[in-house]
């Protein structure tokens, strides 16, 4: 705008020296001479088009101010030629800017690709960087795997040894004296009998921690009672807090709803609780209980015993963790059966924690996910567990907007042997992952990107992979997979090259339909420069009515609402001219190694026709990937 402003008032002002020449004294002033070198330079030094004509314009209207005041006839060549040397002059001015606007260009050009260029490395570098972090984490991850079971070997040999060592001396003693009065090898007999039980008691604790911490147990889940869970491990433990004098309080509550789980292993984890809180309170109560919460039962066991150092309250759940003695004749354990109720609870899709005063005494609650569909927060697995093939370890978490779609997805990894859950936001999917870790996340295009990237930040920090895909129910069919790919932000011109390269699309007009105009503008410049013609849509039904009429070689979809996305697919998808184009989804955000799309592929581009199992196969690749 500035500079059409400026171009336009220097040609005026260029126009406008003719009649100052006049009035200066016509064809015999010594004015011109100025004129003609001040045209050519004006022209050179703007390079512009418009004063190079006016200088041109201005040439040829210079003769007819000789018409006001005729020169003297022996003048008349030294005119002429002072006329075609200034018409000279103002041509290869003219021809100097134009190759001057030319190289211009072409510097602009070089600019531009220049940026283009460094952008892309500086993309390149932050995913080489992300890839550096990757391998640093894994390789300290591997390194404290390293310490951790060198640790556990240790724990276990130094375990072992107390018992060991007391059993082969008694036994040495009564090997090698026959006078031992009956009484003291009564005695020693009895040492031995309870060491060894103390042993195997151990030794069944350690293979239960493995097995639970592998993940590879095979057990089948039930609808089981919170009340019977309650009153069982009540049953068990009332002796041993009778025998202390402690009270012991099973609180009364609501009607709890069954949870979904392994009858005997939940038990396990009240008793559990139930000993330690016996174990570790020289006088006072007991409290047992439990209420129903978002879609959960929180089962509780609080004491007022001797309590637990903050510090302390996470550590108690690593293997052999124990507080150092406070008193001589405090009891003692394995420090295993802390972090076996862990193992169990997040089996079953749950948490454990533990609130301490010390001094005072501890409260230690556990989750369990009811066993029927909940009517806030999220849904809950409805497997048929009668038959079940196969139970992993963590829950599937899909996240998808439309019901039908998540309903279809779950129920065929429910029949392959997954556990599941459902949420319809990102947000409810943070919710349920406030109070569990689910092994893998499926999830749809968010809504809101910055929910989504708390979600991406959240696998992240859990070391949970998310697979990210765009489903369609199109005519009444099942869901299937929706697009061929995904372009993330900031645009990467190799990267959208390679996309369209590898589903073959060549020459064609490609669509771009995104209601963002500055993205569909940066797709459409980096497009252009590549050689594909594109076509600008910033609303659906028009976009629609496009693919209709023409045939397009690709579609790009920006960040539309679910509504109107769904729209846009169903008119694509039945127009049978765009019916089998690819389509690529413009993502709102940058994804990293955590995130996998799961899309079309080229050969899919004819007829997918059941890709819900393509995208099932795929989960079960990437979940046995985590759990390996
Ligand atoms: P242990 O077999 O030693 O009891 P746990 O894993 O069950 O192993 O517990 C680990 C440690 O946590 C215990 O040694 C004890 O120091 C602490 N602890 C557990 N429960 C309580 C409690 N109710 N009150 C105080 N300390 C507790």
């Amino acid at each position: 705008m500035k500079t059409r402003f400026r171009t336009s008032f220097l040609f005026l002002a260029v126009l406008l020296l003719l009649p100052a020449c006049l009035v200066s004294g016509g064809t015999e002033s010594p004015v011109r001479f100025l004129f003609f070198p001040l045209i050519a330079f004006l022209s050179l030094y703007f390079s512009s088009r418009a004063l190079h004509l006016a200088g041109l314009a201005f040439t040829v209207l210079f003769p007819l101010m000789y018409l006001f005041t005729p020169p003297a006839p022996i003048h008349l060549t030294v005119v002429f030629a002072e006329i075609a040397a200034f018409f000279l002059c103002t041509l290869v001015a003219g021809f100097v800017s134009g190759r001057i606007r030319q190289e211009r260009f072409r510097y602009d050009n070089a600019i531009a690709t220049f940026h283009s260029l460094s952008d892309a490395l500086n993309h390149k570098n932050m995913n080489l960087q992300t890839a550096l972090d990757a391998l640093s984490e894994a390789h300290k991850k591997l390194q404290e795997f390293d310490k951790t079971k060198t640790e556990f070997v240790s724990n276990v040999s130094h375990e072992l040894r107390t018992p060991l060592s007391s059993i082969r001396s008694y036994s040495e003693i009564l090997l090698n004296y026959d006078d031992i009065e009956s009484v003291t090898q009564r005695e020693f007999l009895q040492t031995i009998n309870s060491e060894s039980e103390r042993m195997s008691r151990f030794v069944t604790e350690v293979l239960d921690l493995i097995r639970i911490e592998s993940g590879k147990q095979e057990i089948s889940f039930s609808s089981v009672r919170s009340e019977e869970l309650l009153t069982e491990s009540e049953k068990i433990i009332r002796p041993m807090a009778m025998e202390k004098g402690l009270e012991l309080v099973l609180e009364k509550t609501e009607v709890l709803p069954d949870v979904r789980g392994e009858r005997n292993q939940l038990i396990q984890v009240l008793v559990n609780l139930l000993n330690n809180a016996v174990k570790f309170t020289r006088s006072g109560s007991i409290k047992l209980g439990a209420r129903a919460r978002e879609g959960f039962v929180e089962f509780f066991v609080s004491d007022t015993g001797e309590g637990i150092f903050p510090e302390e309250q996470e550590l108690i759940f690593q293997p052999f963790a124990r507080i150092a003695e406070h008193g001589t004749n405090r009891p003692k354990g394995s420090g295993l059966g802390l972090s076996i109720s862990k193992g169990i609870v997040e089996f079953h899709g749950g948490r454990i924690w533990v609130d301490s005063e010390l001094g005072k005494g501890s409260s230690f609650f556990f989750t369990v996910p009811e066993a029927t569909k909940s009517t806030s927060g999220f849904e809950h697995s409805e497997l048929d567990m009668r038959n079940p093939v196969m139970v992993s370890y963590r829950p599937i978490l899909v996240v998808t907007h439309d019901i039908v779609s998540r309903r279809c997805l779950r129920k065929k990894l429910e029949e392959v042997g997954f556990h599941t859950l459902g949420a319809d936001t990102a947000a409810r999917a943070l919710d349920i992952m406030g109070k569990m870790r689910p092994g893998l996340i499926v999830t749809e295009l968010p809504e809101d990107w910055e929910e989504f990237e708390v979600l991406i930040q959240w696998a992240r920090e859990a070391g949970t992979r998310i697979l990210l895909t765009t489903l369609h129910i199109h005519a009444g069919e099942e869901p299937a997979l929706a697009v061929h790919g995904y372009v993330s932000k900031p645009f990467d011109k190799y990267e959208i090259l390679s996309l369209l390269e590898s589903y073959h699309v060549q020459g064609g007009p490609v669509i771009i339909i995104s209601p963002d105009r500055d993205e569909s503008r940066t797709l459409q410049v980096i497009l252009g420069a590549a050689g594909f013609d594109s076509v600008l849509f910033h609303d659906g039904s028009s976009a629609v009515a496009a693919c209709e009429a023409s045939c397009p070689s690709a579609i790009f979809i920006g960040s539309f609402r679910k509504e109107a996305l769904e729209e846009i697919f169903t008119g694509i998808k039945s127009s049978h001219r765009s019916g089998n184009v690819p389509i690529y989804q413009l993502l709102g955000t940058t994804l990293n190694r955590y995130v996998t799309p799961v899309t079309l592929s080229p050969a899919g581009r004819k007829a997918e026709p059941r890709s819900l199992y393509k995208l099932v196969g795929k989960i079960e690749k990437e979940f046995s990937k985590g759990l390996e």
